[in-house]
């Protein structure tokens, strides 16, 4: 996978039907992009498998789905209109946009590559032991420099000191990737958000914001929910729904979008609780998608060294796209600071009633936030191979395969008639009725058999049944299992028990 280039992977997304660039007959739109055929089927088998596992699952969490449009005091109280900004340059010579902690932090990952390059080498050289790495690594010059650039980078990025980081750029020449040119204009702060206007009269119009996150609706509706749906403490409130960032630089396909899809839960815990519902949910997230398929050593925890001032603990679950470890999922422990803001600015009190201490308190919060867009280029990326595999003839040939977990494939189930000859279209069709009543099913009767099986390992689809001469004379099929590539003979009649046990998300939901 580390050798998948995203370029590629964005080109057969493409052909195949998962994402287009939005609007391309008019030369797309930078950052956002639409979900084809297959594409909208894995983002709704996500979408569900996740409200499956946080709110069907979890008795004491319900779901939510609150405007995109809210009240503009909503992002006051949160902190956006103040603090959602990004850092931007230019490069006066290739012209190129830049967000300087992105510019800074690859330019100091490429220094730590090159030292530990050098390193690696010497060691090789001297004969030395690995364990010297360590040593080694840490007098390097350009490590050094790398950890001197991060360190005066969170300094002035946690303080938004804008011209420290011009001066940065300046004292250190970090060159433009594009063009290596070191010059550039003083750094500017961006705010994220999309605004538009409420109102016929431009007069009298209000600025609102798209939401750049769903949460802000959830600590918004907490009252309402708490009261509504009687709930008590430990409870969470979950909530999937598009969400709007002004990105700077939107890149690497669907990681950076401008419009793009947010699954958030907000977990509310009696104070002092915090610790162990922070650590039960970074287990329980890494676990849901280990589950589905994504290989352990393509995740790690990221925790984060500098944490906002309201945070109690902060970590990323990050997965290792094609271009690296980048974060997919966020786990964050938010003390009352959310509600208690909301609180300040609407006026109205935002506190829980324990019982059982007989007081009321703002609830603590931890929070889990994934992008389904981040998610469904995690798995593509895992899921794309291309592997040799034999052909009828006995030869062998290259395939494409999306090895995705069966209960995320846009087509579940492919059935082709061996030959194209009416006795076998008949069974072929007959069972398509029945299955399409339970899972997504694609019928093919053209082409060589081959050529079927490949076209639908491309779109990822599980199984395919394929109706020939056999099953004229004892109802028989075989199953052809994408992966291995096995062949299995089953009754026609136990073809949907077959499928439905492969294809059990309760089976599934039951050892998460
Ligand atoms: P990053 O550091 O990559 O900009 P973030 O820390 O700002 O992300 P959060 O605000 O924690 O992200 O958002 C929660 C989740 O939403 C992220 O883990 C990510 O999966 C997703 N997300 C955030 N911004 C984008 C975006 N521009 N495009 C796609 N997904 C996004």
């Amino acid at each position: 996978m580390s050798s998948l280039d995203i370029g590629r992977l964005a080109a057969y997304a493409k052909e195949q039907g998962f994402l287009y660039p939005s609007s391309e007959i008019y030369d797309g739109l930078g950052g956002v992009y639409d979900y084809g055929p297959l594409g909208v089927e894995l983002k709704r088998r996500l979408i569900d498998l996740w409200w499956r596992a946080m709110v069907h699952l979890h008795e004491h969490i319900v779901g939510l789905d609150a405007a995109i449009l809210m009240h503009p005091r909503v992002w006051e109280a949160s902190g956006h209109v103040e603090a959602f900004h990004d850092p931007l340059v230019d490069n006066k010579v290739s012209k190129k946009r830049y967000r300087v902690d992105t510019l800074i932090e690859e330019y100091a990952q490429k220094l730590e590559e090159r030292a530990q390059k050098e390193v690696q080498k010497q060691l090789r050289k001297q004969n030395l032991p690995p364990e010297a790495l360590a040593e080694k690594l840490t007098a390097h010059r350009d490590y050094q420099r790398a950890q001197n650039l991060r360190q005066r980078l969170h300094q002035a990025l946690a303080t938004q000191d804008w011209p420290a980081l011009t001066r940065l750029l300046e004292e250190e020449k970090i060159p433009c990737p594009e063009s290596g040119s070191t010059e550039w204009t003083p750094v500017r702060q961006f705010n994220l958000m999309f605004s538009t206007q409420l109102g016929a009269v431009a007069e009298e119009a209000i600025t609102l914001y798209l939401r750049p996150e769903t949460a802000q609706g959830i600590f918004v509706d907490f009252p309402l929910v708490l009261k509504t749906a009687r709930m008590k403490i430990p409870f969470g409130i979950a909530q999937v729904g598009k969400a709007f960032r002004n990105e700077i630089v939107a890149r690497q396909f669907i990681f950076r979008m401008r419009e793009f899809e947010q699954m958030e839960m907000q977990f509310f815990v009696r104070p002092g609780t915090e610790a162990e519902w922070y650590a039960y949910w970074r287990e329980k997230r890494l676990r849901w998608h280990q589950h589905l398929g994504l290989h352990p050593e393509n995740l790690r925890f990221k925790d984060h060294e500098t944490l906002a001032h309201y945070a109690k603990a902060a970590t990323d679950i990050e997965f290792r796209f094609p271009f690296g470890f980048r974060e997919l999922e966020g786990i964050h422990s938010r003390t009352d600071y959310d509600l208690s803001r909301h609180s300040q600015y609407s006026g109205k009190k935002l506190e829980y009633y324990d019982e059982e201490l007989g007081q009321s308190y703002v609830p603590y919060v931890i929070e889990t936030s994934v992008g389904v867009d981040r998610l469904v280029l995690a798995h593509l990326s895992q899921a794309y191979t291309e592997e040799p595999a034999p052909t009828a003839e006995g030869g062998q040939e290259m395939r494409t395969v999306l090895k995705l977990h069966p209960l995320l494939a846009p087509i579940s189930v492919a059935i082709f008639p061996l030959v194209r000859k009416e006795e076998f279209i008949q069974k072929a069709r007959a069972l398509y009725e029945e299955l399409r009543f339970h899972f997504l099913v694609a019928y093919e009767e053209k082409d060589s058999i081959g050529r079927r099986y490949r076209r639908y390992d491309a779109k990822g689809t599980p199984f395919a049944i394929t109706i020939d001469g056999q099953t004229l004379e004892d109802d028989t099929v075989t199953v052809r299992d994408r992966d291995t590539l096995a062949q299995e003979r089953i009754p026609l009649a136990g073809v949907l028990a077959y499928l439905t046990e492969k294809l059990s998300v309760a089976s599934w939901l039951r050892t998460l």
